[in-house]
């Protein structure tokens, strides 16, 4: 008759210990994570993100431009919206709506760069005739918004 052995199993102990080991851990992060929220001084994170970003020229978009902006992305520079215009009439070297409009078709521009503001009445002439319904209308307050915060 075999002898019962009391040998330690040495790879099961290990595995104890690396699970211990995990627990403590993982223990120790999860209470630090509170005690750091707890005690964290509370930012201004609009100002820490443009004191962070102010070299780049980076601004925060406000939500509601944010959801906007991908129908004023549909241009495709047909220009028809520039035959309508009665602002762009008066001053045909001022820029187009149709320009304007295609400064956001890829990627938002610099907005620095803009010597003014839109010189855009808010008829909505222009967009009632796009056939690609961009809400041109809209795209100029965007440009004046933006440019209102170069200026701040
Ligand atoms: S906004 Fe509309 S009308 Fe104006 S250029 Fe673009 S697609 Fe044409
Ligand atoms: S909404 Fe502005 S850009 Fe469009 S036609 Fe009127 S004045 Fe021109």
């Amino acid at each position: 008759m075999k002898e019962k052995t009391n040998r330690v199993n040495a790879p099961q102990v290990m595995r104890t210990i690396k699970k211990l080991m995990s627990l403590a851990f993982l223990g120790y992060h999860f209470n630090a994570h509170i005690i750091t929220r707890i005690f964290r001084r509370k930012r201004n994170g609009l100002k820490a993100f443009l004191q962070f970003y102010q070299r780049d020229q980076i601004r925060p978009l406000p939500r509601e431009w944010g959801q906007k902006l991908p129908s004023f992305s549909a241009c495709t520079q047909c220009r028809v919206c520039d035959t309508y215009c009665a602002k762009y009439a008066e001053n045909p070297h001022g820029m187009a709506p149709s320009f304007l409009v295609g400064c956001l078709s890829r990627s938002l521009t610099d907005f620095d760069l803009f010597a003014g503001v839109p010189n855009c009445g808010d008829c909505t002439t222009c967009e009632k005739h796009c056939p690609q319904s961009v809400p041109i209308s809209e795209v100029m307050r965007f440009m004046k918004d933006m440019k209102q915060q170069t200026t701040d």
